[in-house]
């Protein structure tokens, strides 16, 4: 495999290469080539007017283009361009497929998509996928696309975008131009090694903060609030038809299965819900990141020695444009080292794509750095030398990209440690915040809630269960004859006693069940949920614990309990008026009893 990359400006200057003996020589060994053409110009005609010429000199190429919001060639950031990546192939075959987007529902295209390549390509090393996340949604159609899926070949690729952000993208396969669909480039064979590589590199800012409403691709709310208040608050971001351009650097992060990934915002309704290019789910924890130079180079460094050990033919790199709007003039410290490596192209994206086992993700914000090289079908035996040669090459792995000007790194520098700060305030008061509402949700002496938590507990159970006709039941419990304890023994073994208890207690009911303290030995349980019967065994199961466990100093101590069970619309005092009322009617018969009313 031989991987040739220039960059163009007019249909003459890529004649001139077509007429060259470096490309005749190139097309005559070659059993297949695979043409990408990363262009700023988002006109059908220039993108027309480049397949016509490449088609007269390679007829059975496969060629596939895409509208980009940057250029990558030899690794560098080239700007209102059009980059020609060649990839002639001697022993891989090479097979386009596009789907138009706006034929029916997302997920279904997906699936047949993916039938009716895996139908017409047996041996498939790796697909290359380009979409349209701005007029369909690619998340649904990868999902489509990854159900079908009968094998683990790597896919990768990315979403057209557009310099305007006017959001009208193209991608073209063959002559066939489309602004809404997805094309595949699909390698053929078991001469092919294809291998696939991606980090983030962006960190939280914000406070954590969840999902609370979401539609399709809308989150309506975030912490029960219009989705855009979030960034009109911290971020000054205005609900204008600027919103894209503002929000692309501050995607929301979320974790999945310990996985961090980010969504980038798209646009923004009347009703300040937010658009995202990926889905997000409600009862997700979210919080608005930002990109860490230092961390992004890091990890492209790392990637390039892992890359290197491979010695790959090509590279093709499609990232996010976040990193460009980020890095600015220096973007090329992350990309730049890769051409060391292989020749590198690749475009500024709007979405990666990505597979992980059988799962083709469109992700936000991240690096997709894929590397290829052609063999003799010994791949096993070529991993072990390339596990070899990682130690062996350690000595010549890529040097960090050093500015020559120690003034011109600057911009990420501040970044990086202003994200750090930011983060570092963010994790001081959440600690804080978290901190102050334990105390005051607390009671000081048992750690159980306290009164007033209680209160409030009570009155979302009943809000809850007026809405949904749900059940909910409480158990008021106190100590018999407690005051004895303290007059015999003093209030410092009673105190102990009441923490005991609470830690007996604490053990004996649900995670979702409520303990708080009432009044001095006097404890209230809240069970949603649940009907008077279920409480009244938990009471039960409760008494009998008390009653056999040995205390501090071997004492025995028994409690009274009162259970009722809420009826709808009622109000707090009522309910908890007929609780007092079981538990006194306990402690008159004699207490250590359970009374349900
Ligand atoms: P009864 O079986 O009728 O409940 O008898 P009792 O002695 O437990 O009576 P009551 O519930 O009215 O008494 C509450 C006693 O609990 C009074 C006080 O000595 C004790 N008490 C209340 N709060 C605390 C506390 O924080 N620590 C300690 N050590 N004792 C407390
Ligand atoms: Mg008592
Ligand atoms: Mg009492």
């Amino acid at each position: 495999m031989v991987n040739k990359i220039i960059t163009i400006k007019s249909i003459d200057i890529l004649n001139q290469y077509l007429q060259t003996d470096e490309f005749k020589n190139h097309m005559r060994v070659s059993v297949s080539v695979f043409v990408q053409i990363f262009s700023s110009n988002r006109d059908v005609t220039w993108m027309n007017d480049l397949e016509s010429a490449l088609r007269i000199a390679m007829p059975t190429g496969v060629i596939a283009g895409v509208t980009t919001m940057g250029e990558i060639a030899a690794g560098r950031l080239l700007i209102n361009t059009t980059v020609i990546s060649f990839a002639f192939f001697e022993k891989t075959g090479v097979q386009g497929f596009l789907i138009k987007g706006d034929q029916g529902n997302a997920s279904e295209l997906g699936n047949s998509f993916l039938r009716e390549i895996e139908m017409a390509c047996p041996k498939i090393a790796g697909i290359m996928l380009l979409a349209t996340p701005f007029t369909m949604n690619v998340t649904d159609f990868l999902r489509g696309f990854s159900s079908g899926r009968s094998g683990n070949y790597p896919v990768f690729g990315g979403g057209a975008g557009d310099y305007e952000a006017a959001q009208e993208p193209l991608i073209a396969l063959n002559g066939n131009c489309t602004s809404t669909g997805v094309l595949a480039v699909v390698f053929l064979g078991d001469k092919i090694q294809i291998d696939m590589h991606t980090y983030l590199g962006w960190q939280p800012l914000s406070k954590e903060m969840i999902i609370t409403e979401t539609d399709g691709l809308w989150v309506k709310k975030i912490d029960d609030e219009p989705a855009f208040k979030v960034y009109h608050r911290y971020l000054d971001i205005q609900n204008d038809g600027d919103f894209f351009l503002n929000c692309l650097e501050f995607p929301l992060l979320l974790k999945r299965n310990g996985i961090q990934y980010a969504k980038v915002p798209m646009e923004v309704n009347e009703e300040n819900a937010i658009k995202f290019i990926a889905d997000l789910k409600e009862g997700e924890t979210v919080c608005i990141g930002y990109g860490n130079p230092s961390v992004m180079i890091e990890k492209a460094n790392d990637i390039q020695n892992r890359i290197q050990t491979v010695n790959p033919e090509a590279i093709f790199l499609y990232s996010c444009i976040c990193r460009r709007f980020l890095l600015q003039s220096e973007v090329d410290l992350e990309t730049r080292p890769f051409e060391n490596i292989a020749p590198t192209s690749g475009f500024y994206t709007y979405g990666e794509i990505y597979s992980q086992g059988k799962s083709v993700m469109l992700l936000n914000a991240t690096m997709v750095a894929v590397s290829m090289k052609e063999h003799n079908g010994e791949k096993r035996g070529e991993e072990k030398n390339g596990e070899e040669k990682k130690c062996e090459s350690l000595e010549h792995q890529i040097a960090k990209p050093k500015p020559l000007d120690p003034f011109t790194s600057q911009h990420t520098r501040i970044i990086s440690r202003l994200v750090k700060f930011i983060r570092v305030v963010t994790e001081e008061l959440e600690i804080a915040n978290t901190e102050a509402r334990r105390l005051a949700e607390r009671d000081y002496l048992t750690q159980a809630y306290n009164r007033m938590k209680a209160h409030e507990f009570i009155e979302n159970e009943i809000k809850r269960c007026d809405r949904y006709g749900l059940e909910f039941s409480i158990i008021m419990l106190d100590m018999d004859h407690f005051k004895k304890v303290n007059d015999t023994y003093g209030h410092n073994l009673g105190d102990e006693i009441l923490i005991q208890l609470v830690k007996l207690i604490a053990l004996e009911i649900r995670t979702i069940d409520m303990l708080s303290r009432w009044g001095g030995e006097e404890f209230l349980i809240i069970m949603p949920m649940t009907a008077s019967d279920g409480a009244k065994i938990t009471a039960e199961r409760i008494r009998i614990v008390v009653e056999q466990t040995e205390f501090t100093r071997g004492l025995r101590q028994t409690c009274s309990f009162g259970v009722t069970a809420y009826k709808k619309g009622e109000s707090l005092e009522t309910l908890i008026d007929r609780a007092d009322k079981a538990l006194y009617e306990a402690k008159i018969k004699g207490r250590n009893g359970v009374i349900t009313k």
